[in-house]
């Protein structure tokens, strides 16, 4: 099973069922996504972790942009726009908001956010189950260092992470819980996958949901991670402007070193630096964390399943 985010899991849980698939194993993958960075916009529950590796998953995603569903037209949003309905930083395409409307009337109707996930997840053939980490709402908040406080997506989207930000909270965690889905995935896991995911808004979120950490280290499971930096830089993004706020440096180690080792009250058995961060693999090793540099670059199919059967070699190794 995998934990993570957008992006960057949506590109490694292809590329596990890309692995998955060549090797003809009946492997099932369920993956525990992040909900913290879901907002509520023009009336709508958006939840983008969760439909980027959905639309990713599908082969639904527009790659080129990134985010959205592929040959979708901004109309809609032009016309929300036009109705001042919706922030002028913000647009949704006109697929992606069917999306959001099919979801936020089903939240409407009674139905929890885990129900919402599996309806979503039976239209396209994932080769995955996907489940929120939790089905309370702990939309994530940004302090910043000039004394505001605004939600992720306006200081991520619209500020473009460019106000130094000094805490992120999610108000209402304390009292969430673990989704019946995420409990069960851990409960039956082979392997414990941190995708190379945002530490901070996307796994953090994750493994804050209280009783989270707990279920992960009572798995049984090796927990191997991935770096989501490489030679120093975040691919893809602006993470470095979240771990700044943390306290910890753009650097391979220096994440793994954040999530810990499970020997010393952490989290990791095993954590992978890319081949551009030689000097990583001895720091983190000397943490009590089993480590190796490999290609991390997740291009296409082939690199992305090559980084795939790296996590899990690690994992089998140290099982
Ligand atoms: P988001 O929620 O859409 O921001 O996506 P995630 O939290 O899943 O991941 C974002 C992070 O994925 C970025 O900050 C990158 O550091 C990382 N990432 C993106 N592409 C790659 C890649 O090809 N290889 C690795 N190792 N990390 C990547
Ligand atoms: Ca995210």
């Amino acid at each position: 099973m995998v934990i993570g985010g957008g992006v960057g899991c949506a590109r490694y849980v292809r590329g596990l069922r890309e692995h998955l698939r060549r090797s003809v194993t009946d492997a099932a993958i369920d993956v525990v996504v992040n909900t913290a960075d879901d907002w509520w916009v023009s009336g709508l529950r958006i939840s983008p972790d969760h439909d980027s590796i959905l639309y990713t998953l599908a082969g639904q995603n527009d790659d080129e942009r990134g985010w959205g569903r592929r040959g979708e037209s901004d109309r809609v949003s032009g016309e929300l726009r036009e109705w001042d309905a919706t922030p002028a930083w913000f647009t949704l395409g006109d697929l992606d908001l069917a999306t959001h409307i099919a979801r936020t009337s089903w939240l409407r109707e009674g139905a929890s956010v885990s129900d919402v996930f599996a309806r979503l997840g039976s239209r396209w053939d994932l080769g995955a189950t996907l489940h929120p980490a939790t089905d309370a709402e702990i939309d994530t908040h940004v302090a910043t260092e000039d004394g505001r406080r605004m939600h992720f997506q306006e200081w991520w989207v619209r500020e473009r992470a460019g106000i130094p930000a000094v805490r992120f909270e999610q108000d209402g965690i304390g009292a969430a819980r673990p989704s019946a889905g995420a409990l069960e995935a851990l409960a039956r896991a082979d392997v414990v996958l941190l995708a190379p995911s945002n530490p901070v808004v996307s796994i953090g979120p994750v493994l804050a949901v209280p009783g989270m950490r707990e279920a992960v280290l009572a798995s049984g499971a090796p927990v191997i991670g991935v770096s989501p930096i490489i030679g120093g830089s975040v691919v893809r993004g602006m993470a470095d402007a979240c771990l700044a706020a943390i306290g910890v440096e753009t650097d391979a180690a220096a994440v793994a070193l954040h999530y810990g080792a499970r020997t010393a009250g952490g989290l990791l058995d095993g954590w992978l630096v890319g081949e551009e961060d030689p000097g990583a693999v001895a720091k983190v090793a000397a943490a009590g964390i089993a480590c190796r540099a490999v290609p991390l670059w997740m291009r296409d199919a082939d690199t992305s399943a090559a980084l795939a059967v790296d996590a899990l070699s690690l994992a089998s190794e140290l099982a």
